[in-house]
């Protein structure tokens, strides 16, 4: 992927066949569904790819066990197909993860017992893996941090779980192996209309300060939590938006120790939460807060944080504390109001798509999980559009990096692209050095993420091709300089640009730490 020859193609085409708004999960499935059916295919992104909720997700490839307990069937079996699909198409980003439910009742064994046997029939030859009743003892042993006291046993039941920045990244490569142009910084400013029907959009690319005028035959607007903003743009009122949060806090493995989840069936306000191992560390969320801002980056509040610190500890051996923080990390789930469908919760869940009077196609809702069905829903609606009905592919499309080699390294996430990194090393002793002393991660990773991701800043390389600011902020801080020097010598940027990049960092950064 080069931006640069993005760019020029963004120049040369004549006109597009499908315009997509939103590099998130969505929007980056949309690219790889139009240009894999073979239609000219641009997607823009007004910052980089997942910089919205689709980096800040709980990593899970499920399909919900909460909604299987409100009673929503249909819904859990189509998440049950996605996640089968996304584990057989990206293995080398997506894997089986299992989750223990630590029982503190004979009652509550069987109940989930028998729900997440069900969630297991429910997903047929997708399955995972069957569920166990298991002892107390066996709950102990996989996960030695849970109290001890009254437990009577545990649930384990098998779903997927992923690495969600660095999925999109290889969904705007697959995207373009299949021939779209795909392009972060690049705003969509406004629509350009013919007889009421949008026919182009201005795009702003917000590096270089330049506008385009872009000629579609067809848009789809997939900008999450910004969807019935551009929308309004699009002459349609008929949506409006209601974010709701989601906080997510990481902790060390010291504090949970042991390969398999938790899931806590239920918190003091009635949701789940889970302390998922991730990246040898342990990820524990996620709260549901209805919010006014909608926002690129929004922040916890600190009684989201004490909620989530106080219902792990709830069932924690050791409770944690504040100081145990490493990063705290924020996601807006995109809940549209759209006049005509009853409540905002079943937009939610389920995933929507709706046509504007000026031909915009709109597609919201779902979860990462089910970002490829989604994207076919739409681009069928496109293929409408287009009067070319081709149909979609992506059930058995393989993800860039797609590779079933067992990798044990931190470098598996690069599936069959850690050879590329290996052979940096090999070229280059210097790429050997480590961006900080805690952890794996090489410089070679830097000069990989510019090279080959299209990773424009600082931030691109820390927070979603090397996880480092979701990991720990402090040190993802501490790295910050050095890769922001390293950038600008494989860009050819000068020190100012190292200068702003390092600040601006650091200014993010203090979002995600608690003190
Ligand atoms: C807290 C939380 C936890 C979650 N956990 C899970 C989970 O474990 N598993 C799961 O399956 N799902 C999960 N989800 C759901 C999942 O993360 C979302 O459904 C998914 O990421 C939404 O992707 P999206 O592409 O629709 O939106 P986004 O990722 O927000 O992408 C929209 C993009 O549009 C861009 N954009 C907006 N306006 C413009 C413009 N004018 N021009 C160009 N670009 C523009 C934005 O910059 C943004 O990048 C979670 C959600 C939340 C909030």
């Amino acid at each position: 992927m080069n931006r640069e020859i993005f760019i020029t193609q963004l120049q040369q085409q004549a006109e597009w066949d499908v315009v997509i708004i939103g590099g998130g999960a969505t929007g980056l499935g949309c690219a790889v569904d139009a240009a894999s059916r073979g239609y000219k295919t641009l997607l823009l992104e007004q910052y980089d790819f997942a910089k919205g909720t689709s980096s800040k997700a709980t990593k899970l490839v499920h399909g919900g066990v909460r909604y299987l307990a409100q009673g929503n069937i249909k819904l859990v079996t189509e998440a049950l197909r996605e996640r089968g699909i996304l584990l057989r198409n990206a293995p080398h980003v997506c894997h089986t993860q299992n989750f223990i439910i630590a029982n503190y009742s004979w009652w509550s064994k069987l109940y989930y017992g028998i729900g997440l046997k069900l969630y297991d029939l429910m997903a047929a030859k997708l399955s995972l893996g069957s569920t166990k009743i298991v002892s107390a003892g066996y709950v102990l042993q996989h996960l030695p941090c849970v109290k001890k006291q009254g437990l009577k046993g545990g649930v384990v039941y098998t779903d997927g779980q992923f690495d969600d920045a660095r999925l999109a990244v290889n969904l705007a490569q697959t995207a373009c192996e299949q021939g779209a142009t795909v392009i972060n910084y690049c705003r969509v400013a406004e629509f350009i209309f013919t007889d009421g029907k949008i026919t182009g959009v201005v795009a702003e690319d917000v590096l270089h300060k330049k506008q385009y005028h872009l000629k579609t035959k067809t848009v789809i607007n997939a900008t999450g939590v910004f969807a019935a903003m551009l929308m309004k743009a699009a002459n349609d009122n008929s949506a409006s938006i209601a974010p709701s949060q989601g906080v997510h806090i990481v902790v060390d493995k010291k504090h949970f120790a042991g390969t398999d989840a938790l899931m806590i069936p239920k918190t003091t306000d009635g949701r789940v939460l889970f302390a998922v191992p991730w990246h040898n560390k342990v990820i524990v969320g996620t709260t549901d807060t209805a919010v006014n801002n909608t926002t690129i980056e929004p922040t916890a509040t600190g009684e989201e944080v004490d909620f989530i610190i106080n219902n792990f500890n709830s069932y924690a051996a050791v409770p944690i504390t504040k100081n145990d923080v490493l990063s705290v990390f924020t996601g807006l789930r995109p809940l549209i109001k759209k006049e005509g469908v009853k409540g905002t919760a079943a937009l939610n869940r389920h995933h929507a798509v709706f046509v504007s009077p000026s031909a915009l196609i709109t597609v919201t809702g779902g979860k990462w999980t089910t970002y490829r069905k989604m994207a076919e829903d739409a681009v069928d609606k496109a293929a409408e559009q287009l009067h070319n009905k081709n149909k979609s592919v992506t059930a058995t499309l393989k993800i860039h990096g797609y590779t079933i080699e067992n990798d044990i390294s931190y470098l598996s996430v690069y599936g069959s692209y850690a050879a590329v990194i290996e052979k940096l090393w090999q070229g280059d002793e210097r790429l050997k050095e480590k961006i900080h002393p805690a952890y794996p991660y090489t410089k070679a990773e830097v000069i990989f993420a510019v090279r080959n991701e299209m990773a424009q800043t600082v931030e691109d390389v820390l927070a979603r091709r090397i996880r480092l600011l979701f990991l720990d902020a402090a040190a993802a801080t501490a790295s910050a300089l050095s890769v922001a020097q390293l950038m600008a010598e494989e860009m050819q940027y000068d020190e100012s640009w190292v200068q702003t990049q390092w600040n601006d960092f650091i200014q993010l950064a203090k979002q995600y730490l608690l003190s």
